[in-house]
């Protein structure tokens, strides 16, 4: 092995070899290593890794990505020197100016084998700040309480450090490996168009083609102090914008009209606002609810057992939907109206008003429907209802029989004592869907146990990863990595 070679190394190495099947204490140098055990290997110790990677955590969030501008290229050539460190040689991929992607791997044998290799994804640009409601610099990574603060510690920094110490890991090791693993940074995952992993895929497919990939989309998720279940993103809904454009007669506002756009425009709104689209049961989804009734309390895990039921399913759908606001939009499409403009001047009625609606497809069911459905609920010829471009795509479900989905099961369990690993389907759509649409079985963690109230910092203020989450996200991400693309 490498590691036994490099003085300068030694103490890392000597914690990474560990992690790669011999314990720290075999390690004696001059000797043979024992014969590794035949069962899995228990995970050794990877702290001194998880305190390197935080390191890298911290300078990546100190690294503004917001985006837009996004700015990817200054956190690309960041990673790239770290991998440059390594051995490694990675690739910026030039997307459009100042955005690029990097690509890096390490390959099993000498010429690339897409058919077996594992992606590893993770997005460089955070969403923008409102800075006078943090309470920290949001871009100064600053450590609090357990905590390191900044826009991005979990979406989607965290799992970029902590794929990047489970690549890094990998070549530390010298690990012989089964099958390519390719590390992969993408840009404007948070803006589409055309910096995000569309331009990748379409520009740069034979640098990142691979069967498997692991990326964002998941969840670990923490109640009352220890970790409930895991949640793999195997599929996710399908985002598409929606512009609600009404016309009206323009006019001297003290003389009121019946045809005013705004009020229009409030009244179609009142009445989309609160439409509720009828419940479909995915396959992923059905598999979720199966898994969480055992976890919740008494009347709640009745009726999640009552969802799929001809004489009780409306209603448990029904209180299913008022008691978890994320579980109404696992059943069904879903809008939000998020944009108003209409107006110039406080005494003009203005000829026209707009708003935009964000809907979220279940995955096969058709905008053209849900438009069609709206535009009976609203019955006003003034409305017009019309899909803005970049809609997203809805791609296949990845397989939940597939051996990469067993071996994030399998190191998911271990690394969290047994806890209960359900599939599942996001609300929110990931880069993974550009995967999947390539026939990429494509899954998603975020590897952090993480606690309701810090997963609802994502996008928010205070953004906020516990320092002991990161470690246990490394952790996992290396046991995944050794099992699924070592060799023993
Ligand atoms: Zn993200």
């Amino acid at each position: 092995m490498i590691c036994m070679r490099s003085v300068r190394k030694s103490v890392l190495c000597a914690v990474i070899v560990g992690v790669f099947g011999t314990p720290v204490s075999a390690q004696v140098p001059g000797m043979a290593p024992p014969t590794p055990a035949q069962t899995a290997a228990p995970q050794a110790d990877t702290s001194a890794l998880s305190r390197e990677a935080t390191g890298w955590l911290a300078d990546l969030l100190k690294i503004n990505t917001t985006n837009p501008p996004g700015n990817e290229e200054i956190a690309a050539k960041y990673i790239a020197g770290i991998l440059q460190k390594e051995g490694i040689q990675s690739e910026l991929l030039t997307l459009t100016p100042g955005r690029s992607a990097l690509v890096a791997r390490l390959n099993a044998s000498a010429f690339p084998d897409p058919s077996k290799a594992v992606l590893l994804v993770a997005h460089m640009d955070v969403v923008g700040v409102e800075r006078e409601k943090w309470t920290v610099d949001p871009f100064g990574a600053v450590p609090k309480d357990g905590y390191i603060y900044g826009r991005g510690a979990v979406d989607d920094k965290g799992m970029l450090a902590a794929n990047l110490a489970a690549f890094v890991a990998l070549k530390r090791a010298n690990a012989r490996l089964k099958r390519d693993v390719i590390f992969l940074a993408t840009a404007s995952e948070e803006g589409g168009g055309d910096a995000s992993i569309r331009t990748v895929v379409a520009k740069y497919w034979n640098k990142i083609a691979a069967q498997y990939s692991i990326n964002e989309g998941g969840n670990v998720f923490v109640k009352n102090g220890k970790v409930q279940y895991v949640a793999v993103q195997a599929s996710e809904k399908v985002a598409i914008n929606v512009s609600v454009i009404v016309k009206g007669t323009a006019g001297h506002a003290s003389i009121p009209t019946k045809d005013n756009a705004v009020t229009h425009l409030a009244m179609a709104l009142d009445k989309i606002g609160n439409y509720t689209a009828p419940v479909r049961f995915t396959t992923i989804v059905r598999r979720y609810f199966e898994g969480i009734a055992p976890l919740q309390d008494g009347e709640i895990s009745k009726w999640i057992r009552s969802l799929d039921t001809a004489d009780r399913g409306e209603h448990a759908a029904r209180v299913i939907s008022d008691a978890n606001p994320m579980w109404n939009a696992m059943l069904r499409d879903t809008i939000s109206p998020t944009m108003l403009a209409a107006g110039m001047r406080g005494n003009v009625i203005p000829s026209e008003a707009r708003a935009t609606l964000n809907v979220r497809l279940l995955p096969g069911n058709s905008i053209n429907t849900l438009l069609a459905d709206l535009n009976k609920l609203v019955n006003d010829p003034q409305v017009k209802l019309e899909v803005q471009p970049d809609a997203g795509l809805a791609a296949p479900d990845s397989s939940l029989e597939s051996e990469f989905y067993a071996a994030i099961v399998k190191a998911s369990a271990e690394e969290f004592g047994g806890a209960p690993i359900l599939p599942f389907q996001s609300t929110w759509a990931t880069d993974s869907a550009q995967l999947r649409l390539h026939n990429v079985q494509a899954y998603g963690l975020v590897p952090f146990p993480l606690t309701e109230e810090d997963i609802k910092r994502m996008h928010g203020d205070d953004e906020r990863i516990p320092a002991a989450a990161f470690a246990k996200g490394v952790s996992l991400m290396v046991r995944l990595m050794n099992s699924f693309a070592a060799s023993r």
